[in-house]
């Protein structure tokens, strides 16, 4: 095992998917079953001593690890999605990207009062996406628990705007940029 494991599996993808953009893999750390479980094992692990009663994954990637992470803990699992994914009826937030705007959907009987999410996403880079994330969980009355990433792009200090949002732990396995 080199020193640099697993970090040596996040591939820099330069200008996707626009110019600009250093695109952070992670496709060659899931690849491999030692990492894609350290990932998932030391998420969950750092939040072993949180309360919660689910894990809040944002597609895509978030879907991926989140899921892993909801396993671990023994926690359901829900699915925050691009516009039109889900089946039955929602709640929608637009919010901004490090490369765009967007919309994220929750099924809108997804969360309720009482209830403690973490949130769990492969990259936080400015903080738009996990803040509304936090907003869909909170529009159902739901508290926000926690927030795990893989990978954090602390030179775009998207961590200062979801401690304000959420106030909650966020955590990181890996900050480019940054204290972390
Ligand atoms: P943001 O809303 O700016 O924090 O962006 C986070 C979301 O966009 C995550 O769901 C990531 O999957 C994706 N993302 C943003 N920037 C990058 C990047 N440089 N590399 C990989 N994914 C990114």
């Amino acid at each position: 095992m080199d020193s640099g494991w697993p970090e040596s599996l996040i591939r820099d993808v330069p200008d996707f998917p626009s110019p600009g953009i250093m695109f952070k893999d992670i496709t060659p750390l899931l690849d491999d079953a030692e990492a894609f479980r350290w990932a998932a094992d030391e998420l969950a692990d750092r939040f072993s001593n949180t309360p919660a009663d689910r894990v809040v994954g944002v597609e895509a990637r978030g879907f991926i690890l989140g899921a892993a992470v909801a396993y671990r803990l023994g926690l359901g699992f829900v699915p925050v999605r691009k516009p039109g994914k889900l089946p039955y009826l929602t709640r929608s937030v637009d919010y901004e990207l490090e490369y765009g705007t967007a919309s994220l959907e929750a099924h809108n009987d997804a969360f309720s009062p009482g209830q403690r999410a973490l949130i769990v996403d492969d990259v936080l880079a400015t903080g738009g996406t996990a803040a509304a994330t936090v907003e869909l969980v909170n529009s159902g009355g739901a508290e926000v628990a926690g927030m795990g990433f893989l990978i954090e792009l602390g030179f775009l200090d998207g961590r200062e705007k979801i401690e304000t949002d959420a106030n909650c732990p966020v955590i990181s396995l890996f900050c480019f940029g940054g204290d972390g």
